[in-house]
């Protein structure tokens, strides 16, 4: 299966050239061909399986067909709702990359910042807006946005939304939709609460989901290190010591953290550099291929910057600081271990961080082994004897651990 095979258009082909994607995962094999045959579609699908390119490539093909024969006019055409602000800028980030030879206009609003740049963007016109609930209601009461010529409503991680109590946010956001509209609607669970809501916005879906393919969580040899964040950067330096570590990707979550990781490893004669979005593209593009050429040992990165980035033959990532989504852990993990080789990955976990741990944890359905930690230890820590491993079937339901990677070996 190609994408060619989903008889997309060329501007949308040359994007996901661009990107790297050579092959459809299995949720996009089988939603792109339902959206466009302007099915709504119930999807049971988590993040890290491909499930934002399954409805904002069609979404973005359908659009720009019909803009050619509609220049000039621009009022809301999609919403995208999604219930964290990391997720909505990757949403957004998706139509930037997806749809960058396309002339569709789209933009992001979330709360916690000033609403200024985002009314300036709704004025200026957008064909697809992506948004969190809160915000988005607050800018709908001050008539900053229009729903009245909504098309396209997507409701993303709608178990999360549940979760975060945001469900009559997400109701008084429906009351203002126009009933003639194409719904897609994704969950990473199915509990009665999501069907009924589910039931309430979609007409005769097709129903999509991802069965578990062998999972990358279970491929990989995962550790964790309990450490006082002051003597994270130390640790960091004696694991990287000797040559058990061929080379490594370190996680921190800021940028800045990210550069300064990297120089203090440099000064301790570790040769590091750092990749996020405050560098030029240039920069980026230079810092992977030392990394790839193994010039450098490590790269250090943020989630953002390492999204799509594919290398081959990493034996270690190392979570210097947990990210906050239980997720991103599982993508950034899923950096290592490609196409059935070794991988391990070192989670550095200090007090304040135990609560990302105890999400992880949930997520994945197991206990992360805690490595010994003589040097460094972590102030007030009580030693945690790792359970002993289920295997997948003896795992509750609620483990939405189901991050397919069948697609990522060619990457
Ligand atoms: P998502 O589940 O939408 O958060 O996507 C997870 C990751 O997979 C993102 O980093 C995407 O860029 C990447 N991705 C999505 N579709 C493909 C594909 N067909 N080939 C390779 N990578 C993909």
């Amino acid at each position: 299966m190609t994408f060619e095979n989903l008889k997309l258009i060329e501007p949308i082909l040359r994007a996901l050239k661009h990107e790297g994607y050579t092959t459809p995962t299995p949720i996009q094999a089988e939603a792109i061909p339902l959206v466009l045959n302007r099915r709504d579609i119930l999807g049971c699908a988590q993040t890290g399986t491909g499930k934002t390119a399954a409805f904002a490539i069609p979404m973005i093909q359908l659009l720009s067909q019909e803009r050619n024969s509609n220049a000039g006019k621009r009022p809301i055409k999609a919403l995208i709702l999604t219930p964290t602000r990391e997720l909505a800028i990757q949403i957004d980030e998706s139509f930037t990359s997806y749809g960058r030879h396309t002339s569709l206009r789209h933009h992001v609003i979330f709360g916690g910042v000033n609403q200024n740049s985002q009314v300036n963007a709704l004025r200026n016109g957008l064909d697809i807006l992506v948004a969190t609930p809160g915000r988005l209601l607050d800018l709908m009461n001050q008539r900053h946005v229009n729903l009245d010529s909504i098309q396209f409503f997507v409701l993303d991680e709608a178990d999360r939304m549940l979760d975060m109590g945001f469900v009559n946010d997400v109701k008084k956001v429906l009351a203002r939709l126009p009933l003639k509209r194409q719904s897609l609607f994704f969950s990473a669970t199915m509990p009665p609460a999501i069907i009924q809501l589910a039931d309430t916005i979609l007409v005769n879906p097709a129903k999509v989901s991802v069965t578990p393919v062998s999972s990358t969580v279970d491929a990989i040899n995962q550790s964790v290190y309990f450490v006082d964040k002051k003597n994270k950067k130390n640790l960091l330096i004696e694991v990287l010591k000797g040559d058990t570590i061929d080379r490594a990707l370190v996680f921190t979550r800021t940028k800045h953290g990210a550069d300064k990781v990297s120089r203090d490893l440099s000064r301790a004669g570790i040769l590091a550099e750092a990749i996020h979005g405050n560098k030029s593209q240039n920069a980026r593009q230079k810092a992977l291929s030392n990394f790839k050429s193994r010039q450098t040992r490590v790269l250090v990165a943020t989630d953002i910057a390492a999204r799509g980035i594919d290398i081959d033959d990493l034996s270690h990532v190392i979570n210097f600081e947990l990210p906050n989504m239980p997720e991103s852990y599982v993508h950034r993990i899923g950096r290592t271990g490609r196409a059935g080789a070794n991988g391990s990955a070192i989670a550095f976990c200090d007090a304040e961080e135990k609560e990302y741990l105890r999400d992880i944890q949930r997520l994945i359905g197991q206990q992360i082994p805690e490595k010994d930690n003589l040097l460094f230890p972590l102030m007030n820590h009580t030693v945690t004897k790792a359970a002993p491993r289920q295997n997948r079937s003896q795992r509750s339901n609620g483990n939405r651990n189901g991050y397919g990677r069948s697609y990522s070996n060619g990457r």
